[in-house]
């Protein structure tokens, strides 16, 4: 879930902090409501309560973070949601028993903290709160409790692509597989989301707003399940073009011209002596460079720099990372052992293989099927 709907807060032992904004809608919306029922006064304990209701999030997702590390799996970032968080795992635990640790170590984060509210603190709330969190009618400590619970039982639903839902996915994974029990997993959450709205439509538009980030989320995890499943397997060198034409760093932009009507490329890797990627020309910006600055101008001044390269027998599953981060990369070069160019990929590319994936695919399920 690194879009543009997010931003990063801090890091903390190598995994970015991000939030999502529809975090601060909820957020918003709580403080907005204890100002109008109790004025400035309420406010502040609103925003207090909203800050360990966030630090209890945190918490929630360094739980599954911490488990994950356990099975050797990093975590670059983690984004804040509403309803929770999402850590981006660098990579799902490749037993389906490991994925139901790392999916219930959340939870049991939130369960724990609301423990020891109550029995060490004596924080007291009744469960009537679960349901009220935005009314201020208890202590903080029982409505930090009641949030925690709250936080528990939502990613229990065993909706995709809540913590329930990963549980849910894990368990499917064994028979359908791990893309196929997505998709089962992400339309079951879609279904409870529509009926969540319906119910949320009836009077509690918190409802309505969990509901549409369930639907969004549901539909997001299963393309980007479905695009690493079909890159899964590849190397880089499987999907790179080979076939180009390059630019020195001492072309001009007539020199790009001349390029750009030769061949059918819309870009133009610029490859110095030494056979190292300088830079990528696009055709927007030999077109602009064009019309502003002549056809004089060298190709290092409008070239894309710091493209992203990696070995040709490194995964397809590193570009399509590299191209799904946050301002990811659009090219990415793939090099040999001694650094010189000798293909690159594009996003276009990667659709193509895809595609072509695509239209084999039942063609392997029903090879699939037969074995089974
Ligand atoms: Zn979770």
């Amino acid at each position: 879930m690194s879009d543009s709907w997010s931003f990063k807060l801090f890091d903390v032992a190598g995994t970015a902090v991000r939030v999502h904004f529809t975090f601060f809608l909820l957020l918003a919306w709580i403080g907005a409501i204890h100002w109008t029922r109790g004025g400035p006064a309420a406010a502040i304990d609103g925003v207090i309560f909203i800050l360990l209701l966030f630090v209890c999030v945190v918490l929630h997702e360094f739980g599954h973070i911490v488990a994950a590390r356990r099975y050797g799996i990093r975590t670059p970032d983690v984004t804040l949601l509403p309803i929770g968080g999402v850590a981006s795992l660098e990579r799902m635990p490749e037993k389906p028993s490991q994925e139901i640790v790392v999916a219930l170590a959340g939870p049991a984060v939130n369960l724990v903290i609301a423990l020891v509210l109550m029995l060490v603190l004596g924080a007291r709330f009744d469960f009537t709160q679960v349901a009220q969190l935005e009314q201020a009618q208890t202590t903080l400590m029982g409505r930090v409790a009641a949030a925690n619970v709250a936080l528990l039982v939502f990613n229990l639903i065993p909706a995709f692509p809540m913590d329930g839902g990963r549980v849910v996915r894990a368990l499917l994974a064994t028979g359908l597989g791990y893309t196929r029990a997505t998709r089962v997993a992400a339309s079951i959450g879609q279904g409870l989301a529509v009926v969540l709205a319906i119910v949320g439509l009836m009077g509690n538009p918190l409802l309505v707003l969990i509901a549409v980030f369930i639907f969004l989320a549901a539909s997001g995890e299963a393309g980007y399940v479905q695009m690493r499943d079909y890159t899964r397997g590849y190397l880089a060198s499987h999907a790179m073009i080979t076939k180009f034409e390059a630019l020195s760093p001492l072309s001009t932009a007539d020199d790009a011209a001349q390029l750009l009507l030769r061949t059918t490329q819309q870009e133009f890797p610029v490859v110095d002596g030494a056979g190292t990627l300088r830079g990528m020309l696009t055709r927007d910006a030999l077109v602009s460079a064009l019309r502003s600055t002549g056809g004089a101008t060298p190709v290092l001044d409008i070239m894309t720099r710091d493209v992203p390269t990696v070995p040709e027998s490194g995964c397809l599953d590193a570009v399509f990372k590299l191209m799904q981060q946050r301002g990811g990369a659009r090219f990415v070069g793939v090099v040999d052992p001694s650094n010189r160019l000798i293909g690159y990929i594009t996003a276009e590319n990667l659709a193509e293989l895809i595609m072509i994936r695509q239209a084999r695919e039942p063609a392997q399920q029903q090879a699939a099927s037969t074995r089974a």
